[in-house]
């Protein structure tokens, strides 16, 4: 039977799809598919929706990186994948720098996203030549930029593995996570975690910049009133009202 247009499940399949040949394109690794299903997993354990939540957590996020001296963002094979136009669009909005960082290196994939991130409207891609590292990591991915990721206050760091999130938060960044999984060391360990589908988070984040970006004061009063333990709670009690619910 055919799936409606509109269905979540077509835009799924099609988001699948995209993957896979851009996978064979070599701009997303094969683990990036891997990671990609355990992200589909936990997001029909929310409901495929943005919680409650999620949102109180990407408006943070917005307070914190307008708030920064160097903000980057941080874009891997499977962000710039998802939603390398929206990235884009709130990086150039904030202003914020990108900075591709892959967890499968090789110059000629970093070369690869770059240019499909170009292609997008970036200007300004960081990432070809690192000349600096972060400390604790032993593999590639500590490769950054004194530009971008080192000398950054803030990182937005979507769809993150647990050891550089770790190194990140170490090296006394503030470190905002976008990742379905709650459970996973990235989600525990950043400063603030977006539990919530990467192109829906970034495409909410976009629309609360307008409202804080000349309201210092709002952003001062969301960054003091925020608990991201709380809200990982939250966020765990939210899928288990929503499993309940399926089961009535
Ligand atoms: P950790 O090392 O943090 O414990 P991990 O080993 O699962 O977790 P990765 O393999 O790098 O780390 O996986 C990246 C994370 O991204 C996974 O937790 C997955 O749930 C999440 N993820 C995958 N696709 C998406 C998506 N589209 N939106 C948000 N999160 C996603």
């Amino acid at each position: 039977m055919e799936i409606p247009k509109d269905h979540p499940r077509r835009k799924s399949l099609e988001t699948r799809e995209r993957l896979a040949e851009l996978s064979r394109e070599g701009i997303v690794s094969i683990t990036g598919l891997i990671a990609h299903g355990r992200g589909e997993a936990f997001d029909y354990l929310l409901g495929e929706k943005t919680v409650k939540e999620a949102a109180v957590a990407e408006e943070v996020a917005v307070a914190y990186l307008l708030e920064a001296k160097n903000p980057v963002i941080s874009v891997n094979g499977n962000v710039a994948a998802l939603c390398a136009q929206e990235i884009v669009r709130l990086a150039k909005s904030l202003p914020a720098k990108i900075e591709v960082n892959l967890f499968h290196r090789s110059n000629e994939r970093v070369e690869k996203v770059c240019a499909y991130l170009e292609r997008a409207g970036a200007t300004h891609v960081l990432g070809r030549k690192p000349d600096a590292r972060l400390e604790g990591i032993s593999s590639d991915r500590a490769l950054c930029t004194r530009e971008g990721i080192y000398t950054a206050d803030v990182v937005l760091v979507p769809l993150e593995d647990g050891d550089r999130a770790e190194a990140l938060v170490r090296a006394g960044k503030v470190v905002i996570a976008i990742d379905l999984n709650p459970l996973s060391r990235t989600s525990r360990t950043a400063t603030i975690s977006i539990v919530d589908e990467v192109t829906r988070a970034i495409s909410n984040m976009q629309q609360f910049v307008p409202k804080l970006k000349d309201n210092q004061l709002a952003r001062k009063e969301l960054i003091l009133n925020f608990d991201n333990k709380r809200n990982l709670r939250e966020i765990a009690r939210a899928i288990c009202r929503y499993l309940d619910s399926q089961f009535q």
